[in-house]
């Protein structure tokens, strides 16, 4: 049986990258504004070491380059450490940010070439809800980023460019819930892709989530827990996307390699899962509310976007859920 997984899912297929856990937002819904670990940024070595392994185990893994912190608010640094993974030969990169800094020193770097997808976590339509839901330091608020992924599109359009695809995303609230269809309605006429995200509460440590939580019948493996690694900045592979505290540490990259992390404690954490041994599961995982949230949906705003799109996303998978679910989880039960 470990075989068969093992032959499904042989390394991570999102790898998320904690480039810096510094932000210039405190976003009431986000695990970092409750963070207690120290804020810092990755060493250029760590990525380095990090997606030279990607290159060679997995080129097709998609690289992020965000976790709990606004990676470009590094700057140039994030494109010269984003050109690196694309030069050793890395060919899925993937960049979320909250929008703030993309002006007219930044959008010539992203249209470099060397970043495939660009998602946009806004979360209003109204520079209101935004000072509510996003409230910043420094920063120009809800229509300078407008205008910057205006800017953005205009130029891709007028360079004939194929990349990046931008998303904008926007994670339900109570506070914003009612600006749902005025935001995708705005980006769907701009012919943008529009992600809707159920809110997350980081395993529980933004509270509220306990109706979500449950060792029923009716839980499923995580999609988190199957194909996503994720790294904090000190190189710590924590158990997921929503671990941002560090609840569970499999294993740290300055000791060991990727490889060795997600053939090692994950994947007993991904065992577990699939078996439905949820009460065996580490804490964080088992009280955790978060377990079918991974699953966000995108809109499109035409069929050849869609398609576009749905190309990226499936381009060199070596693993989906649904492969998983058809091929394998008949013999589990
Ligand atoms: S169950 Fe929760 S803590 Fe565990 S992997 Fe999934 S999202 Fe993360």
């Amino acid at each position: 049986m470990l075989e068969m997984m093992n032959k499904h899912n042989p390394f991570p297929q999102q790898l998320v990258i904690e480039v810096t856990a510094a932000c210039n937002q405190d976003c009431i819904f986000c695990g970092r504004t409750y963070m207690e670990r120290p804020k810092r940024s990755m060493k250029r070595w760590m990525w380095d070491r990090i997606v030279e392994e990607v290159a060679k185990e997995s080129p097709y893994t998609e690289i992020w380059p965000a976790f709990m912190g606004e990676s470009m608010i590094l700057g140039d640094k994030l494109f010269d450490m984003i050109a690196y993974a694309r030069k050793v030969g890395c060919k899925k990169i993937t960049l979320n940010t909250n929008g703030t800094r993309l002006n007219e020193k930044t959008i010539p770097r992203i249209l470099e070439g060397n970043i495939d997808r660009l998602i946009i976590s806004c979360d209003a339509h109204t520079p209101e809800t935004h000072e509510i839901v996003r409230p910043g330091r420094k920063t120009e608020g809800l229509a300078a980023i407008y205008l910057g992924v205006l800017k953005l599109s205009e130029e891709i359009r007028r360079m004939r460019l194929q990349k990046p695809i931008i998303e904008m995303q926007f994670s339900v609230f109570d506070e914003n819930e009612h600006e749902t269809e005025d935001f995708k309605q705005f980006w769907f006429e701009k012919g943008l892709i529009v992600k809707l995200r159920p809110k997350v509460y980081w395993s529980g440590v933004v509270s509220d989530g306990n109706h979500r939580m449950t060792l029923g019948d009716h839980r499923k493996e995580c999609l988190w827990s199957l194909d996503t690694a994720c790294i904090h900045w000190n190189g710590n592979v924590v158990m997921c996307a929503i671990d941002s505290e560090g609840k569970y540490v499999a294993g740290n990259l300055e000791m060991q390699s990727l490889q060795v992390i997600w053939d090692g404690p994950l994947k007993w954490i991904r065992e577990l899962h699939i078996r439905k041994r949820f009460s065996e599961l580490p804490e964080i995982c088992r009280k955790c509310p978060d377990w079918e949230v991974k699953k966000a949906h995108a809109f499109f705003p035409n069929e050849e976007v869609k398609q576009d799109y749905e190309a990226y996303i499936s381009k060199g998978r070596t693993f989906t859920a649904r492969h998983f679910w058809k091929e394998n989880i008949e013999q589990f039960k």
